[in-house]
């Protein structure tokens, strides 16, 4: 065996020294491990519904297989599939885009990955509001850009506001990042927050990324409010979104993006001489889950507000949590700052990795600490899972910070 040890300093670029691993990802790995060696985990940290893929779209796969339809598709996507996200762009969100204005990725993620790509390099900067979803910095820096965080506050139900962005911008602004609902913290900017942002930014030539993938788990009749209806921004701004979360299709990695055709033309000409197109089967169940019935996507949704409401009332009784109300999404993200500091079976809780770490190694609860967010002070707990076992997981962490 060689025992020349490799200074990856030396070798590796600093694109990649510069990113840091997806924490997300490092969490639920060491509870997975946990699980493998026979330990009762409560997982709280991933982010994907519970719900098992509906059986009209895995049927659509198993058709698409069955006919053969297993080849490369076009590069940007199939326009079956391109006629069923239009059509959905009318239904869901009132927002009218062309075929050409669209692209099908392989998830959401390479959605934004192509789109920072293609938007932001060296001396741009990004305006991401933190707490922020771990891959907006992260890929934004790959990109060569610079992301500029603006810090939101719980009182504030974790939005920007108008006078925050006016402050953050500089000649060097390239991009915004609105992700409204949000990961980690639910928030959702209702129309008049959404007008008032873009009059902030509106003939400066400042673009807004959308993500709008969780854009169909809201809660209390509130309606997401995409930017791209406002005409003045119809050529500013860019949606992303996917089917991961809405039709619990994770795995299946479909995500799409719309805007204007310049950029999407880019983000083709980017994906064709990297991944080339989103795989072909899974282009076809993602036809079947738009086109289909869509009364699953109500029965999921429903079934969140209970848990979103249970999760809200519970953690907000543990003492030295407090947590904002979460209008969307499946993740609610208390502030723990009345327990750092603290000392709780000989362990102190200097931050929220340590909670998160203690939480997980000596309570079996598996979340993610706020600091790959953005927002040291505050946890990330998903409810993308049972009552019984978020019930279970809530009597732990009351117990573990007794
Ligand atoms: N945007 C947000 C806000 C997300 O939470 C996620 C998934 N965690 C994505 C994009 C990416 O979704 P996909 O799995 O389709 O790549």
């Amino acid at each position: 065996m060689s025992t020349l040890s490799f200074p990856e300093e030396k070798y590796l670029t600093r694109r990649v020294l510069s990113m840091q691993e997806s924490q997300t990802m490092r969490i639920s790995n060491l509870a997975n491990k946990m699980k493998a060696e026979g330990k009762d985990i409560v997982s709280l940290s991933a982010g994907e519904p519970d719900f098992p893929t509906p059986d009209n779209v895995k049927q659509a796969g198993i058709e698409a297989i069955k006919a053969g339809f297993t080849r490369y598709t076009a590069n940007s996507g199939i326009t079956e599939l391109k006629t069923a996200i239009v059509a959905k762009f009318r239904r869901d969100n009132s927002l009218e885009f062309q075929e050409n204005q669209i692209i099908v990725s392989n998830g959401g993620k390479q959605t934004l990955a192509n789109t920072f790509l293609a938007l932001c390099q060296e001396g741009d900067e990004v305006i991401i509001p933190a707490p922020y979803w771990v891959s907006f910095p992260e890929m934004v820096r790959l990109a060569g850009g610079t992301p500029l965080i603006v810090h939101t506050s719980l009182e504030n139900e974790y939005k920007i506001t108008p006078a925050q962005l006016e402050k953050a911008i500089t000649p060097k602004t390239k991009i915004l990042i609105l992700n409204s609902p949000s990961n980690p913290t639910g928030t959702v900017y209702d129309e008049a927050e959404v007008r008032a942002l873009m009059r902030v930014i509106e003939e400066r030539g400042i673009f807004v990324v959308s993500d709008e993938m969780y854009d169909m788990i809201v809660y209390d009749g509130v309606r997401p409010f995409s930017p791209a209806r406002i005409p003045s921004m119809k050529e500013w701004v860019i949606v992303s979104n996917g089917v991961s979360k809405t039709y619990a299709m994770t795995g299946w990695r479909i995500g799409y993006l719309a805007g204007p055709k310049w950029l999407i033309d880019a983000c083709d000409k980017i994906q064709s001489q990297t991944t080339s197109n989103p795989n072909a089967i899974a282009q076809k169940a993602a036809v079947a889950a738009l086109t289909g019935n869509q009364e699953i996507v109500e029965e999921h949704r429903a079934e969140f507000e209970k848990r979103r409401d249970y999760m809200y009332q519970a953690l907000n009784s543990i003492p030295g949590f407090k947590t904002s109300l979460p209008k969307g999404a499946f993740y609610i993200f208390p502030d723990i700052s009345g327990v750092l500091g603290r000392t709780f079976n000989n362990v102190v809780m200097k931050d929220s990795a340590d909670v998160a770490e203690y939480l997980l190694k000596e309570h079996f609860v598996a979340t993610v600490p706020g600091d790959a967010f953005g927002a040291p002070e505050n946890l990330r707990l998903s409810y993308a899972a049972s009552i019984e076992s978020l019930e279970k997981a809530v009597n732990r962490i009351r117990s573990a910070f007794q």
